[in-house]
């Protein structure tokens, strides 16, 4: 755990009981500080209150009194579509509002390092898609080469839940927008962006807001290096936006697709290769194509982003290569779940959007697509470019036969729910396809979660 530094004595609210906001009052109170906290449902007070967390009622008048900061999780809305009414009290009473991310970045650094050889370091990632695999793969590329590593944040370890550092380790965060927008202090030694696409655009009321809420990881803190995604016009304004000009080496510029061979500094993928140019030479590249962790262009995007980062810390080329080989992959993210008379089924989950499901489409060649769930904000049009290689469209979900009706021109069956899907796709694959869950949806009209949807799929393929 990291003691929380800068609130000894003084009483910090901690709003939402989830691993994060718990994380957060044992952090707190072990820096010295007084947490008390509170939860909108009755359920999790109780169970906090048993275990010994100390409720304050934050929703009655003066609820506030007295509390130097409150502590957010990031599953509360605090702006849009409305704010949490406890967090408008808040700002009603001047009362500064933070999360466990910005007290982790206040508490990081202590008087121990001064004993170090090499200070820690902090590599966050956000990005729209691809922050999981990206920060897996950075953690287990530094495990590799045998630094001191862990990962943490919206992977699913609360940061300050984390072992205080060793020498010259290295903490691996991946960031949503939701934590990046309300973390007061957010200064990472190296920054990462992913991809940006539409999402979650309900929370930040529109793309601008969302971009927004991740550009504070880069303006906020001045990460040494600032690594870069720009396959899109937001990541190409954030890259121009971080570099003094053409010949700045603190952007990283990252492309699966296009050859950035003119940046200062630049890894990008064509055709299965990777390639490192630094002031317009070539000085290294690493063939990507039989890393079986790392299917696809976006998955190549991901590498990319991971390898820029471990360069950062002064690894080799060749050091990088030899560990992402060694990558297995994560859960519900292009994981192949079987194989069978030569059909592949594949479990992408966590395609919960349309641009995610897209790339997902585009890494296989003929693809029996088990596809549908809750629909997010701004319809399917953009998926309809990648579904050349779909011989069949199997649609799930309480919306199903809606979502069908949006796949004109794809021959599509609504099965409503998974075991119908998969009996149905598995029946009509043939050898040399794949048949892929990527929904292009949120899970929670059928499941708690993607992992649940996920592990329902791999149950149906292998029951
Ligand atoms: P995140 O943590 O940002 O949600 P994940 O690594 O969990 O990212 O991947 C989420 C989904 O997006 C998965 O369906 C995955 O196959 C897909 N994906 C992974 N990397 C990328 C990328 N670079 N661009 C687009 N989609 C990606």
């Amino acid at each position: 755990m990291i003691p929380v530094q800068g609130l000894s004595g003084q009483t910090v609210a901690v709003l939402g009981l989830g691993r994060s906001g718990r994380a957060a009052a044992v952090a707190l109170e072990a820096g010295g500080a007084v947490a008390v906290v509170w939860d909108d449902g009755a359920a999790a007070r109780a169970a906090a209150e048993a275990d010994g967390f100390t409720l304050r009622d934050l929703t009655k008048a003066g609820g506030f009194d007295g509390i130097a900061r409150l502590i957010v999780s990031p599953g509360i809305p605090h702006l849009y579509p409305a704010p949490n009414p406890v967090i408008a009290a808040a700002w009603a009473a001047g009362v500064p509002v933070d999360n466990d991310i910005g007290l982790f970045f206040q508490s990081f650094a202590s008087a121990d390092w001064a004993r170090f050889s090499t200070s820690p370091r902090v590599i966050a990632v956000t990005g729209s898609n691809g922050k999981s695999t990206t920060s897996a793969l950075i953690h287990h590329i530094v495990e590799e080469n045998g630094r001191p590593t862990q990962l943490a944040g919206n992977i699913g370890r609360g940061v300050l839940d984390i072992e205080p550092p060793h020498d010259g380790e290295v903490v691996v965060l991946e960031l949503s927008s939701y934590q990046t927008e309300l973390a007061r202090a957010l200064t990472p030694d190296v920054a990462v962006l992913t991809n940006i696409s539409p999402d979650h655009l309900d929370r930040h009321a529109g793309l601008g807001g969302y971009v927004a809420a991740k550009r504070r990881l880069f303006a906020e803190g001045g990460p040494d290096r600032c690594i870069i995604g720009m396959d899109d016009i937001e990541g190409q304004f954030l890259a121009n936006q971080m570099a003094m000009g053409a010949t700045d080496d603190r952007v990283i510029q990252v492309s699966s697709g296009q050859k950035l061979e003119g940046a200062a500094w630049s890894v990008f993928a064509r055709k299965g290769f990777l390639s490192e140019y630094r002031k317009g030479r070539q000085v290294a590249s690493v063939d990507l194509r039989n890393i079986a962790g790392l299917p696809g262009a976006h998955n190549h995007q991901n590498a990319c982003a991971a390898y820029a980062s471990c360069r950062t810390l002064g690894f080799s080329p060749k050091g990088i290569e030899a560990a992402m080989q060694s990558f297995g992959g994560l859960p519900h993210r292009s994981q192949l779940v079987a194989e069978r008379d030569g059909v592949w089924f594949v479990n992408d989950s966590k395609a919960t959007n349309v641009d995610s499901a897209a790339k997902a489409l585009q890494a296989f060649p003929k693809i029996r697509w088990i596809c549908g769930g809750l629909q997010k904000e701004g319809g399917l049009d953009a998926l309809l470019p990648h579904v050349g290689g779909v011989v069949k469209a199997y649609v799930i979900g309480r919306e199903a036969e809606d979502f069908a009706r949006q796949l004109a021109g794809l021959e599509t069956q609504v099965c409503t729910t998974m075991a119908a899907a998969v009996a149905a796709a598995t029946a009509d694959a043939m050898a040399g396809e794949v048949v892929l869950l990527a929904p292009a949806c949120a899970s929670f009209d059928q499941y708690d979660s993607f992992e649940k949807r996920g592990d329902d799929f791999i149950a149906q393929v292998m029951g």
